[in-house]
């Protein structure tokens, strides 16, 4: 009888367009992968991949995956399609390129892919070499990222964010648009550790979401109004002289407009639109404040409300740094672009939901 050799362990990095960066590990026996895990050693993956991954195995070697060239040969929509060889599905396409470059020039191809997966093989290595040899379209190749990334360039100054683990010291946190438990969960737990510790958890979301449920205070409020919700915040925080102004006199461009602004967004004005009380708006305000040290996970949806109203900024920012009062002006018409946007956005919820 001979033993078989035990598998082999080969550690990874989840490559999918996802803020937990998990760290994998695959058991592979005679060139097999037989079972792929999260790293226990690992602190923040700790031991758990999502559902998406759990089941890569199967997928892998799922009787059904696509593993061969298929070409139509029926309508579009009728799924009819039969195996071709590589140098037949090459050659069609390519000759396929061609014809569109000669009638149309090579910019008449437009290659779009997203960033489901980020290796750096898959997501941006042959392709764009090969594209752009043909001299085809250009396209940033994202929906959102772009957007997001320039909001935390024009309000912090780069992309980086807070170190998700030091959110554990964190006394009120506030989860803004983001169903934590779904999409982020290995930040969960810790989140979950700063409650055990005395911090209480906000969600501000217009859908009672898992994390919403497990929330100390689900703030539901109507689709769209986060960002009139925001502005009543600070407008609170200014009322009551929580601003720390020499932070703002150091590092902020643009205050004495915002400021301006929000003192137009009482609680009780807002109350309507966002669907939340005065009282409710005021209490999360402070409790913002007051906490001491607080943390807000937004992800792109708040982000997306912030560029929309720092726009102007992402192209001539040098510029606008060297002219305040040029700054002050773009931004009113940044916020009142961003509010129009919103009311536009709410009629059309409200018309589509018959309110
Ligand atoms: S949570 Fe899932 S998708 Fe995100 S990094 Fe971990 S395994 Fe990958």
């Amino acid at each position: 009888m001979t033993m078989s050799a035990g598998p082999q362990t080969i550690r990874g990095a989840c490559g999918h367009d996802c803020p937990d960066t998990c760290h994998w590990m695959v058991d592979v026996r005679e060139g097999v992968a037989e079972r792929l895990y999260g790293d226990p050693s690992h602190p923040f993956t700790r031991g758990t991949l999502c559902a998406k991954v759990n089941h890569y195995l199967e997928r892998v070697y799922h009787p059904d995956r696509v593993l061969h060239p298929m070409k139509r040969v029926g309508a579009k929509g009728e799924g009819r399609f039969v195996r071709v060889a590589w140098d037949e599905a090459l050659a069609d396409i390519a000759s396929r390129w061609l014809e569109v470059a000669e009638q149309s020039g090579p910019e008449a191809i437009l290659p779009y892919s997203s960033a489901g997966v980020q290796g750096l093989i898959q997501q941006a290595s042959i392709d764009m070499r090969l594209f752009g040899s043909m001299g085809c379209s250009d396209l940033d190749r994202n929906i959102c990222g772009a957007v997001a990334s320039a909001g935390l360039k024009a309000t912090i100054g780069c992309g980086t964010g807070i170190n998700p683990e030091d959110t554990v010291h964190s006394r009120y946190i506030v989860l803004w648009g983001t169903n934590t438990i779904v999409t982020n969960l290995h930040y969960w737990p810790i989140v979950r550790e700063a409650q055990s510790r005395g911090a209480r958890i906000v969600v501000v979301d217009p859908i009672r979401t898992r994390t919403a449920e497990a929330a100390d205070w689900h703030l539901q409020i109507k689709p769209a109004s986060d960002a009139a919700l925001a502005l009543a915040m600070m407008h609170v925080m200014i009322r009551d002289g929580l601003v720390d102004h020499d932070y703002v006199s150091r590092h902020a461009i643009g205050y004495d407009s915002l400021a301006e602004r929000a003192r137009q967004y009482a609680p009780r004005d807002v109350s309507r639109t966002v669907g939340l009380t005065p009282e409710e708006i005021e209490q999360v305000s402070m409790g913002c404040r007051t906490a001491g040290i607080g943390c807000l996970e937004c992800k792109k949806v708040m982000i997306k409300h912030v560029i929309d109203d720092l726009a102007p900024f992402r192209e001539k920012r040098a510029h606008y740094e060297k002219k305040p009062a040029e700054v002050e002006r773009i931004l009113a018409e940044g916020i009142d672009v961003a509010q129009q946007a919103a009311a536009a956005t709410m009629t059309e919820v409200r018309g589509t939901l018959g309110l």
